[in-house]
Order: structure tokens, then C-alpha cells, then sequence
């Protein structure tokens, strides 16, 4: 079943918005981003994993959700796996993610602006949803983030509780 080659979960609630550098709590979320850091990834196609630490409560909305009401993250840790086969593959794909000002277009665009990436894992040639099947048995907190394009996980975002140990390996680049 081919799947959207940009792994694009549209984002039909929200007409895009330009993400501020600053968000509500300020000095938070005043840290510039690295994209730097992002020239050591490879720009081949492939998948990757995001550790994103939420500061504060995030509410969402999931289009795919029965009740398409508003669901909330709690604050925390979490993991996107997502897919990058466009131009500039993994390394283009990943600076957009470690980016603070962007229009936002997927739902982990809001994670990302309102968040912060701690750890990206990139696997050349990977795939997203066998990345979400290695990581079975983490929380799913919102059912449908990411996955809109997706027949087979319940959510490419997962919860990373203090102390649960990932079958990944060290991480591709360290932010933290
Ligand atoms: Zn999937």
C-alpha cells in the first residue's frame, strides 16, 4: 500500500499559522533552534524517531478521532516516527523538525514549536511504522497523531515515561 511519500498527515483544523519563537511561557521557548546540528544527518530517504520533551500541556485536535473533539497532551516526553523521501531526505526533513519558526502543517509541527527536541534517530532507508512497531508497548496518548495516513498503528506518536528503556540505540544527534 503506497503511503504519502512526505508522510504528510494533513492538518485539516487549523488554516496554517506561522509558529512565534516565543510562546506563552516566554523565556521557555526563547531558545534558538540548531539546524547546525542537522548537516551530521544523512540526506538519504529514510525514517526517524523524535524525543520531544513537552514543557506544558498541549491541546490538540485530531480530525481522525471519532469524536473529533480536543484531546490533551500532558506535559512530558515523547517519541514521533515519522518518514522523510523528499529532496534533502532525512537531513532536510529533521532541520525543518529542530526549526522554532515554521508554517505549521503536521500535528507534530505543534509539538515541535510548543516543545523542544531532545533526540533525533535516524535510519537511513527505515521505516515509520516498523519504528511505531519497536516501540509497542509505550503509551499511546492520542490515537491518530500522525497517522492519518496510516491503516496500520493507532498513532505514530508515543509517550516515553521516565525510566522506560527504547530498543534504538544511542541516539543520531544528542540536543540536551
Ligand atoms: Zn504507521
Amino acid at each position: 500500500m503506497p503511503k504519502r511519500s512526505d508522510g504528510a498527515d494533513a492538518h485539516t483544523d487549523d488554516a496554517p499559522t506561522v509558529a512565534r519563537r516565543r510562546g506563552r511561557t516566554g523565556a521557555a521557548h526563547a531558545a534558538p533552534a540548531r539546524p547546525a546540528r542537522a548537516s551530521r544527518l544523512p540526506d538519504c530517504g529514510g525514517a526517524y524517531v523524535l524525543a520531544i520533551a513537552l514543557p506544558a500541556a498541549l491541546r490538540m485536535t485530531i480530525s481522525r478521532r471519532a469524536d473529533r473533539g480536543a484531546a490533551v497532551l500532558s506535559a512530558g516526553r515523547y517519541l514521533y516516527c515519522g518518514s522523510a523521501r523528499g529532496p534533502g531526505g532525512l537531513r532536510a526533513r529533521i532541520a525543518r523538525h529542530l526549526r522554532r519558526r515554521k508554517i505549521l502543517r503536521w500535528h507534530v509541527d505543534r509539538l515541535t514549536t510548543r516543545g523542544r527536541v531532545i533526540a533525533v534517530w535516524a535510519i537511513p532507508d527505515g521505516d515509520e511504522c516498523a519504528l511505531v512497531a519497536s516501540l509497542a508497548g509505550l503509551p499511546v496518548p492520542l490515537p491518530g497523531f500522525g497517522s492519518s495516513d496510516c491503516r496500520g498503528c493507532a498513532s505514530h506518536l508515543l509517550a516515553w515515561p521516565d525510566g522506560a528503556d527504547l530498543p534504538l540505540g544511542p541516539p543520531t544527534l544528542r540536543l540536551v
